[in-house]
């Protein structure tokens, strides 16, 4: 992509509406544009980040065994009238009514939905288990919408569901979610720490929220500096081995972590006092084993090896890529910008032609965005007239990984300067070296 004929509408001024860092530097960097109260556009930087965040969601939710569906925005509210969610929702809930006069609301989570699906076609055990999963849009019309698409009113998530003949396969399916969401957050850039989490009137032990530390975040969290570091899970790890999974779990929730609401000081007490961290975190994912609170009520059941109906027991697992870009940030930035991990940067590589118009500064810049497109790095070349300090000040904010620049004073001796935006370090290389370097 080349800058001059781009969509980057940069900002100059820190806007004042921007509370915390990362909502700052979306602004500035030209990634979102707020529409109403917690509804945002996503201007062409900013989607392609969300789209890289939400590869790398699906490749683990596929990976671990969940199958991708599209369920739609808006719902019937009879669905929601069988669990006797409809009511109960309360205010965060939209409602709508189309022109026939029925009611129909925009979805803040699809539980029902899905288990609409699923009654209408699974009915034996044979089948099972299952996990679909979406993303999709949610609306939640939050008392306080704030800190930009950190909390939302509309907002994405990916949702999934999994359904289960017996409490044993549950707990199987949620310690592959448990898994995946390891991976997935660590592919992001992000040291994230399952802690305990409400299970509401349901109870039992199978609910934990994700947090990423950040003295930005809404919740306040305890837990054991041993977290910190856990190793991930690698790409061999063996999602059909339930063994391998449940021992992965049990590692990962031996140590203390529990949120505000889960905190318990006197099991606290036992984590030894130097290793006791209280913070604050963000809640960037969140699982969940609902059991039969809604297989019972609207009939999603399979036959047994029994011959007899069973209720299928449920969980669901939920992630806000558009919350984890802006966690993605506060985790990630510096006085001057961005600093994009790999796996979600909008472009792989700048490339800042410091003399546009200049034939070999030109011919350089060139080459370079070619080299580095046949290698699958996808560069955005800066081939403005601004002037230098601009330049670099832009290609700093927007924190793509790497930047290439290109002068003529390196031009005349063979050589371009390539800057790692997370470490600073510069270099000056031959072309092919440098693109190497990135590749
Ligand atoms: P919170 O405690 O922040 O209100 P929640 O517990 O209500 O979140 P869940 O119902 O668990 O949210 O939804 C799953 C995920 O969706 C959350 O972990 C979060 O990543 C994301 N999410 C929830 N609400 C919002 C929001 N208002 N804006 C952006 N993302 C959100
Ligand atoms: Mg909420
Ligand atoms: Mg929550
Ligand atoms: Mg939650």
């Amino acid at each position: 992509m080349r800058l001059s004929r781009y969509f980057l509408p940069l900002l100059k001024e820190n806007p004042k509406e921007a509370e915390i860092v990362s909502h700052r530097l979306m602004l500035r960097a030209g990634m979102i544009r707020q529409q109403a109260a917690g509804i945002y556009s996503l201007l062409p930087l900013g989607l392609r980040v969300l789209e890289n965040v939400c590869r790398v969601i699906r490749e683990e939710q596929n990976r671990s065994g969940a199958i991708e569906i599209l369920m739609p925005t808006i719902q019937p509210a009879d669905l929601w009238r069988e669990s006797s969610r409809y009511d109960d929702y309360g205010k965060e809930m939209l409602r709508i009514t189309d022109r026939h006069e029925r009611d129909l609301l925009y979805g803040p989570t699809n539980e029902e939905m899905v288990t609409d699906i699923f009654r209408s076609y699974v009915k034996s055990y044979k089948d099972l288990p299952l996990n679909l999963y979406h993303i999709q849009w949610k609306f939640r019309d939050e008392v306080r919408p704030r800190f930009g698409v950190m909390r939302g009113r509309e907002f994405l998530m990916k949702d999934a569901y999994s359904f289960d003949l017996d409490y044993e396969g549950a707990k199987a399916a949620y310690n592959r979610m448990f898994v995946a969401y390891l991976r997935t957050f660590e592919r992001l850039g992000l040291k994230s720490i399952p802690m305990r989490a409400d299970t509401g009137p349901i109870g039992g032990d199978l609910s934990h929220e994700f947090i990423i530390l950040a003295e930005t975040g809404e919740s306040q969290v305890f837990c054991d500096r041993a977290y910190l570091d856990m190793e991930v899970p690698g790409i061999d790890v063996d999602f059909r081995n339930d063994e391998e999974m449940a021992s992965i779990v049990e590692k990962w929730t031996t140590p203390y972590a529990a949120t505000d609401e889960m905190h318990d000081e006197s099991d606290w007490s036992k984590t030894d006092e130097s290793d006791r961290l209280s913070a604050r975190g963000i809640e960037v994912g969140h699982i969940f084993h609902f059991g039969t609170k809604y297989s019972e009520p609207m009939g999603a059941t399979v036959t047994g090896p029994d011959g007899k109906q069973h209720p299928v027991s449920m969980g669901s697992y939920g992630i806000g890529p558009t919350r984890l870009i802006a966690a993605i940030i506060e985790a990630s930035h510096d006085d001057n910008g961005i600093i994009w991990p790999e796996s979600v940067a909008p472009f792989g590589a700048a490339i800042v032609n410091m003399k546009p118009g200049d034939r070999g500064c030109d011919e350089f810049s060139d080459s370079i965005y070619e080299k580095l497109s046949n290698a699958g790095i996808d560069p955005l070349m800066d081939d403005t007239d601004q002037r230098a300090g601009a330049k670099f000040a832009a290609m700093d904010l927007i924190g793509l990984p790497w930047q290439v620049v290109v002068g003529p004073r390196g031009v005349a001796s063979d050589v371009v300067e390539i800057k790692n935006r997370r470490t600073g370090d510069k270099q000056e290389l031959s072309i092919d070296t440098a693109v190497h370097r990135i590749v």
